[in-house]
């Protein structure tokens, strides 16, 4: 009999609520923060989004129902496959069972559409008509213009400059779902030409990009335009729990009832969010797991930045946020994993490092593709270079626990397929892509401009 590789669940299996970790964090959450330091209402945020998103970003109850209608466009691709990595764990020689959540199989190649799916739907509901945003890598971009196109939402896309020209075909992907995509900074937006004055050949940032996003979004004048943000805020971590909520079921159906280490990459921290949250509510409740988000060496926000408030973006449009940060105006190395180059993390992850309840890990993106291609080669599956990230960190428990000689349950979120980053791919082959740790002189650089921020 052939070996259970892999567990899909019914439609009808599909989780009807989704699960938020703000009123179970042993330490309650910090408020954001308005121009005046007082904590910002609903009311200031409501030209930036939808009331009903803001409802959701600032709820305390515990589950949220996912609206029929959301379950249904979800049910596309949802749910997705729990996957055993046998080869994987062969190609270790690892007595560690390695199981991944593939959220690859979305038509957007990643788990971004989970949110973008939520989020359009909230914004037609209010009445919207379009919706501007930003992209790193150009996931998120691709989710939100698929969602647009699915739900009848115009669309804007600011994409990072160097993402932009790595990545010519995620602009084409925006294009045929309907959308339009530019590269940022750019001239549209005061945000950009402000930037593009100063330093006219800059690779941009996500920090720029949102900045242009959230203006051409309140910049309208018939104010049926709003902003959509593709991770960071609570609503969009809300959303991506189905993945965590799925897999639980999922466990039980391969014979595990708990993992003993739960992995993702991590850059604003909604595919960590969403595997990694409805097992920090066990661990909150005395499971012993161990969590572990994983960033580059080259953005170390959690393992290297201060836990401050800051802006989440680069002109300081946004409320200032309680998270680890490496300063508002930081500008990563160009490195391919664009969807990990963001300078801040979400706040409810950073709430989770601050109750000790994750553990965080840095890699370089050499470990990280090196362990890309072995994947792709024993699993056959090419990882999206930020999810190489994930599997590095796997590889290296698997090989932990091949050392200790003990038999660990290792969950990853294998958060996107990588075969519209090829280039990157054809960097590592080629020798090119060199290592890079970030210097303390540079860290520091960037948090001088927050000295005189309120403090949490
Ligand atoms: C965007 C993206 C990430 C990083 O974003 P998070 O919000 O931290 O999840 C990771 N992996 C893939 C495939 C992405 O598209």
């Amino acid at each position: 009999m052939a070996r259970l590789k892999k567990v899909y669940l019914e439609p009808s299996e599909m989780p009807k609520q989704w699960y938020n970790l703000a009123p179970d964090l042993p330490t309650p959450m910090l408020p954001p923060l308005g121009p005046d330091g007082k904590p910002v209402s609903p009311e200031m945020l409501a030209p930036v989004f939808p009331m009903n998103l803001i409802e959701q970003e600032m709820s305390t109850q515990r589950w949220i129902d996912i609206p029929e209608e959301v379950l249904d466009m979800l049910s596309v691709y949802r749910p997705t496959p729990l996957v055993r990595a046998f080869e994987l764990e062969e190609a270790l020689k690892t007595p560690a069972r390695i199981y991944y959540k593939n959220e690859s199989v979305s038509p957007a190649g990643s788990h971004k559409l989970n949110t973008a799916i939520a989020q359009a739907w909230y914004n037609k509901k209010f009445g919207i008509k379009r919706l501007t945003t930003e992209t790193g890598a150009g996931q998120w971009g691709s989710a939100l213009s698929m969602a647009c196109a699915l739900i009848g939402l115009e669309c804007k896309v600011f994409m990072v400059r160097i993402s932009f020209d790595q990545k010519p075909f995620r602009k084409l992907l925006m294009n045929t779902y309907g959308a339009e995509c530019i590269a940022s900074p750019s001239n549209e937006t005061k945000a950009g030409r402000d930037i593009l004055a100063v330093t006219p050949h800059t690779p941009g940032s996500l920090g720029i990009a949102i900045s242009e996003a959230i203006e051409a979004a309140v910049t309208d004048p018939t104010g049926q335009t709003r902003y959509s943000l593709g991770s960071v805020l609570n609503h969009v971590m809300l959303h991506q729990t189905i993945i965590g909520l799925e897999v639980k079921k999922q466990l039980l159906k391969f014979g595990e009832k708990m993992p003993d280490v739960v992995i993702a990459c991590v850059g604003g921290g909604s595919n960590f969010a969403g595997i990694s949250f409805p097992f920090i509510y066990e661990k909150i409740h005395g499971a012993k797991i161990d969590i572990i988000p994983v960033e580059p060496s080259s953005c170390p926000t959690l393992t290297r930045g201060p836990f401050l408030y800051d802006h989440g973006d680069t002109a300081k449009m946004t409320p200032l946020l309680p998270m680890f940060t490496l300063g508002h105006s930081f500008i990563p190395e160009p490195i391919h994993a664009g969807g990990l180059r963001y300078h801040g993390m979400s706040p409810l992850v950073s709430a989770a490092l601050n109750d000790k309840l994750i553990n965080p890990l840095a890699i370089d993106q050499i470990e990280c593709y090196e362990a890309g291609i072995l994947f792709s080669r024993v699993e056959g599956i090419v990882p999206a270079p930020e999810t190489t990230h994930a599997i590095a960190g796997a590889i290296r428990e698997a090989k932990k626990a091949r050392e200790e000689g003990k038999e660990k349950v290792i969950l990853f979120n294998f958060s996107g397929h990588g075969l519209m980053d090829m280039v990157g791919y054809d960097k590592y082959l080629t020798g090119k892509l060199v290592k890079h740790e970030m210097s303390d002189k540079e860290l520091f650089k960037y948090l001088k401009e927050l000295e005189d921020y309120p403090k949490p």
